[in-house]
Parts: C-alpha cells; sequence; structure tokens
C-alpha cells in the first residue's frame, strides 16, 4: 500500500497530464461528435457570430453607389389603390425601368419575379419585355424549389441560363434543387440576365449565407430521370462578374472554384461553405432603420416622379439620382412575404440581403470560416490556459478571475479578427472545451491535493517499519481515548506487548530478520483484533494496543494474542523457521488508573511481572 501511495505520489503530476490527455480524447472523440451536441454547439456557434456581426457592423460601411427602391407599405396601397390587385400590371415596371435608365445607373436588377403564369396582360406584359431587350444592364430573377412532380411538372431551364463551373475542391457539393418556378418565357428570349434567388434558412430561422451557386437537374422528358446536372447562379453573383469584367477588367470568363473551397473572381475570392454558400458579412439594421446603411426609395416616389415629368412638374426624387448607381428593385412588404431575419436585424427586406452580397463583393469582404486544424488548435490553447491558471494560481478566485479575463479577451480577439481577416474561428467549442477543463483540472486539483495530504498525515502518524501508529500518534490516541472515555463514562484497557529475547534473535539472526519479526508480530497483532482498537508500536520492540474492553475481555484477548504468536511459526527462509514469544501487560480504565502515565506505568508493570515469571504470558501486577 504505501509502495502504491509513493508510486502515485512521485508520478502524480504524470498521473494527472494522463488525466487531462483522457478527458481531452473523450471529449474530442465521444461527447463531441454525438449529433445532438453537434447541433446545440452548432446554434450556440451562430448565435456566437451574430453578436460578433453586430459589434463588428459599427464600424463597417455601405457603398453609397448601391441603392434599393422598394414596394413599401404605402407603395403597395398606392399600387393596389391605381391598379386593382397584385401583381401590378408589369407596364408599370416597364415605365420605372425607363425612368432609371434615363439616368444611367450602373446596374439595375429586380428581386421581383415575373411569373410566367401570373396576371398575363399582353400588352402590358410586352413593354416589360422590350424594357428588358433594351437595357442590357437589368437584370431578374427565378426561384428554385423541392415542390411535388405530381403538382408542377418541373420546366425545363434554357441552357444560356446555367454556367459552367469549374471544382477543384474535392468537398464542395452546391445545393441541389429538383423543381423550380419559372418566369415568362419572352423575357428569357430577350436576356440571359437572369439568376435565382433563393435564400434557403439556417435551423433557427436565420440566414447568413447564400448559395451563390446551385444545381438544377437537365430531366429526360419522359420519364423524368436527370440526365445532368447543370448549375446556376445566384441573381448577385452573375450582375457582379459583368460589373468586374465591365469595371475592373477582371475578364472572368468561366467559373473557377480553386482547392480552398474559394470562387475566383478575377483578384477577388469569395468563400464558399461546402454547400457553396458564401456567408454574408452584414452590415448592421436594414436601411429603412438604419440611417448608414442602404438607401431606399420608395416604389410611389419614382412614379409620382414620372407622373410629375409628364405634367412639367419638379420631381419628388433629385434628377440624376440613379446616375452610376447599382439599383436594386424589391418589396419590404410584410403581406409579399420578403422578410426575412438575419444576424444583424429581425426585420429584414430579402433585397437587402443582395445589396449586402454585391457590396460585399466590391469589398472583398465575405466571412471565411477558419480550418479545423486553426480551430481546434485555438480550442487547445485556451483549453491549456484554463488548465494552467487552476495549477498556477494561488487562490480559487485568482484562477477563476483570470479565467474569465482570458474567456473575455479571446471573445474580443475572436471579434477583431472577424473584422480585420473577415475570418470566422470557433467561439463555443473553444470556450466549451476550456470551462469543461477549468472545471476537471479543479477536481484533478483536489484530488491530488487530498492525496497529498492522505501521504503526509500516513507520514506522520505511522511507523515505517511496521505500519503500526507511531508513538507520538499512540500518545495522542490514548489522550483522545480518555477524555471520551471520561465523558461518556467508557472502559477500556491497554495492552503493552514487548517481544521476548530479542537481543539474542537479533544477534543470532541479525538485524533484518529481527525486522522482519517485527514486521510479522505487528502484523499479527493488528490481524487478531477488531478495527475500532488501535495498534501502536510504542518504541524499539515494543508495542501498545488501545483496545475497548473491560479487563476480563482484554485479558482474555491479550491471552490470545500471547497464544497466537507463539503457535505460529516464523519462516526466517524456506528451510528456516523460528518460534517467537511476546509477553503483554493489561491494565484497565478507569480501574487501574485515570491518566495516561498511571494506565502506561500498571501496564509496564505488568509486563514486567509476566517476564519475571517466564515470559510468553500476560502478567498480572497483583500477583
Ligand atoms: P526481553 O525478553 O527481556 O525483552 O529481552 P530482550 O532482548 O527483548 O530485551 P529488550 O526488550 O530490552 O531488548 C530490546 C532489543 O530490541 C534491543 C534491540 O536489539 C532490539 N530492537 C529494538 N528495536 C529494533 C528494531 O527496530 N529492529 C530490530 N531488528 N531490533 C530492534
Ligand atoms: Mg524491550
Ligand atoms: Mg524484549
Amino acid at each position: 500500500m504505501k509502495k502504491i501511495l509513493g508510486f502515485i505520489y512521485r508520478h502524480r503530476y504524470d498521473i494527472f497530464s494522463f488525466c487531462i490527455l483522457i478527458i481531452l480524447v473523450l471529449f474530442v472523440f465521444v461527447i463531441f461528435p454525438k449529433n445532438e451536441t453537434k447541433n446545440i454547439v452548432k446554434i450556440i456557434e451562430n448565435k456566437t457570430f451574430d453578436i460578433r456581426q453586430n459589434i463588428i457592423a459599427k464600424d463597417k460601411h455601405v457603398n453609397k453607389d448601391i441603392v434599393i427602391v422598394t414596394v413599401d407599405d404605402p407603395s403597395y396601397e398606392f399600387l393596389i389603390e391605381t391598379y386593382g390587385d397584385w401583381p401590378i400590371p408589369r407596364h408599370v415596371y416597364a415605365q420605372v425601368l425607363d425612368y432609371i435608365q434615363a439616368q444611367n445607373p450602373k446596374y439595375v436588377a429586380f428581386d421581383l419575379l415575373f411569373i410566367k403564369s401570373l396576371n398575363r396582360i399582353p400588352q402590358s406584359d410586352n413593354q416589360l419585355v422590350q424594357a428588358f431587350k433594351k437595357y442590357q444592364n437589368t437584370y431578374t430573377a427565378f426561384n428554385f424549389d423541392d415542390y411535388s412532380f405530381e403538382l408542377r411538372t418541373p420546366p425545363e431551364l434554357d441552357k444560356k441560363l446555367s454556367s459552367d463551373v469549374e471544382f477543384n475542391a474535392e468537398n464542395v457539393s452546391p445545393r441541389k434543387f429538383s423543381n423550380c418556378r419559372i418566369i415568362m418565357q419572352e423575357i428569357i428570349d430577350v436576356t440571359a440576365n437572369v439568376g435565382h434567388i433563393n435564400t434557403p434558412k439556417s435551423d433557427d430561422g436565420f440566414i447568413r449565407s447564400i448559395p451563390v451557386i446551385v444545381s438544377y437537374p437537365e430531366y429526360n422528358k419522359e420519364d423524368y430521370t436527370v440526365i445532368k446536372n447543370n448549375y446556376y447562379l445566384y441573381m448577385t453573383l452573375k450582375m457582379a462578374i459583368d460589373y468586374l469584367n465591365k469595371y475592373e477588367n477582371a475578364n472572368i470568363k468561366k467559373l473557377s472554384i480553386d482547392e480552398k473551397n474559394q470562387l475566383l473572381l478575377g483578384n477577388r475570392k469569395i468563400p464558399l461553405t461546402k454547400k457553396g454558400e458564401a456567408i454574408l458579412n452584414w452590415y448592421g439594421e436594414s436601411g429603412l432603420t438604419n440611417p448608414n446603411s442602404f438607401k431606399y426609395v420608395s416604389f410611389w416616389e419614382i412614379i409620382k416622379s414620372i407622373q410629375a415629368a409628364e405634367k412639367g412638374q419638379k420631381s419628388i426624387i433629385e434628377p440624376n439620382f440613379f446616375k452610376d448607381k447599382i439599383v436594386y428593385i424589391g418589396t419590404n412588404v410584410f403581406s409579399l412575404s420578403d422578410i426575412k431575419t438575419v444576424p444583424t436585424g429581425k426585420y429584414f427586406p430579402g433585397v437587402e440581403m443582395h445589396a449586402t452580397f454585391f457590396n460585399n463583393i466590391l469589398d472583398n469582404n465575405l466571412i471565411k470560416k477558419a480550418s479545423l486544424p486553426i480551430n481546434i488548435l485555438i480550442s487547445l490553447v485556451l483549453s491549456a490556459f484554463a488548465v494552467f491558471t487552476v495549477f498556477r494560481m494561488r487562490s480559487v478566485m485568482e484562477s477563476v478571475i483570470t479565467f474569465v479575463l482570458s474567456i473575455g479577451i479571446f471573445l474580443y480577439f475572436s471579434t477583431f479578427i472577424m473584422s480585420k481577416f473577415n475570418l470566422w474561428v470557433w467561439v463555443a467549442v473553444p470556450i466549451l472545451m476550456a470551462t469543461f477543463m477549468f472545471v476537471c483540472s479543479f477536481l484533478i486539483k483536489y484530488l491530488i491535493k487530498s492525496r497529498d495530504f492522505e501521504y503526509t498525515y500516513k507520514l506522520a502518524t505511522t511507523d515505517g517499519l511496521t505500519e503500526l501508529y507511531n508513538h507520538r500518534y499512540f500518545q495522542e490516541l490514548l489522550n483522545n481515548k480518555l477524555e471520551t472515555a471520561q465523558k461518556n463514562n467508557e472502559i477500556f484497557s491497554l495492552i503493552m506487548i514487548d517481544i521476548d529475547f530479542f537481543k539474542k534473535f537479533n544477534d543470532k539472526y541479525g538485524h533484518q530478520a529481527g525486522d522482519a519479526v517485527l514486521k510479522h508480530v505487528a502484523r499479527t497483532l493488528k490481524a487478531n483484533v477488531r478495527s475500532d482498537d488501535y495498534v501502536c508500536r510504542y518504541g524499539g520492540e515494543e508495542m501498545t494496543i488501545i483496545i475497548n474492553a473491560d479487563k476480563n475481555n482484554a485479558v482474555v484477548a491479550a491471552n490470545k494474542l500471547c497464544k497466537t504468536i507463539s503457535s505460529h511459526n516464523f519462516e526466517l527462509s524456506p528451510d528456516l523457521a523460528v518460534n517467537i514469544t511476546i509477553s503483554l501487560g493489561v491494565s484497565t480504565f478507569p480501574e487501574n488508573g485515570t491518566t495516561a502515565q498511571e494506565l502506561i506505568e500498571y501496564a509496564d508493570k505488568c509486563l514486567y511481572k509476566a517476564k519475571e515469571t517466564g515470559r510468553n504470558k500476560v502478567g498480572n501486577s497483583d500477583v
């Protein structure tokens, strides 16, 4: 036992490191990969992304050349009053487009679907088609979905709407859709500036990223088996490519995704997730409520301006407002359900998401997720620091404060690098892991401490050779026993034991053999008394037992011990067995004494009598 304890003591830091390692392995391979844990951690991680985005949004500035024309509530009411039901006749959009294009904007994009089947008024529709034909810097959108084939036969998409994409990254697979809602063919006939505007939400209903590239099949018309999958671009990406080619000579012909999963746009790189999504870098609350964000113009203001121009009156919108602008046209009416929730706002029109993406491309600041090794490294460093605070700090308070501070610094650091390098490093996992390690380290520290204490306590109270209680502790035990016995009127006895002719034994067989005998006697004594009796080494080859027994029982016990020792031949070596005897004396509280000294003296006297009268017996001082 002593050897084991000693071993543990000497190797306590190795054992500790080993425990930490086991815990880490458990955490990384057992607890963390569980799906439920992953989901919870993912939700927390997403929330920390939102918090960081809200903090850094304050320092970001939108590009003032991007403006949004919106069908807001007043516009919606005005349009319904003027034209009857929604959707309004499409020549209205043609007029609005004419108005904007007259001021030479760079680009105009409709975040509105000119659905093939809705409210067809041929003449009105044709005006819009002609406008699209005329303005090749104008974009519009369609939507993918996964509706049942029974509900809607998946339409065939015009080849010119798809894009060639070269994938050099192994594990990226763009989101697949199986059906889609097609817009007026007449528009597609006159322009290829048509992209999708699907924006799937995360599990928590937030939109943090957009599917830049998605895939949609070319079906066999007979049985609707997939012939091949084609790639389709997000409307804003299409527009951005044209913008970069035209204004920055980017010369982007074929889209390519590099090994690091980045979409290459000239000298810009858009980091993509495995699903082919780009994580947006948000500019704070919507421009509807945030004057520092995108400028909104109401749709009705344009109509009124058109009408004013016809009448030769002053326009509501300042002249040339749209010159060189990138104009998005969309709705922010609840009933038209284009309101999203994003990290920096609960009420965020879909059209502003497109503006955000375009602005992100121009600023080249789309968010990139840090790689797994970096995230693991950060987690390990923070965990190591947590362990360090526990083992190197003197007080619990000091450790807790340092740990909390380190978490604070880490949070600041993670926000800083998101703002500076657009890098999203994990926050949830490192903090969870570090907290876990912090708590575990405390547990282990106190486990080691209690072991240390146990060991020191043992060192202080026991005799190294016999593992009996030592002389000092015997005195303490005896005094305690006297105190409680006095208080509770209890009786107990003290047996003193001395090995017979031990000097001779030592002389004959050597001290080592003597030591072995001492151990043997100590073991035998301990094995033959009850667990609440104390066997101690008084000194030399003298031992004592504080025994919970009256005189008679104590004498009986002493006799039994005497007999047990003498009847057992002690094997010194395989071919040498020797016989050992002991002499004993018994004193009992309170009849033979009420102090430690009196009891020891009386027992000693009895022991002396035993020696005097032949040894190997329990002495009686009255004889
Ligand atoms: P008696 O029967 O009268 O007790 O004879 P004795 O030789 O045992 O006499 P005494 O009790 O005075 O002897 C004490 C001896 O015990 C002296 C010493 O050689 C031996 N002794 C004391 N402590 C140890 C020890 O730790 N190891 C060994 N081997 N011998 C010890
Ligand atoms: Mg002696
Ligand atoms: Mg002796």
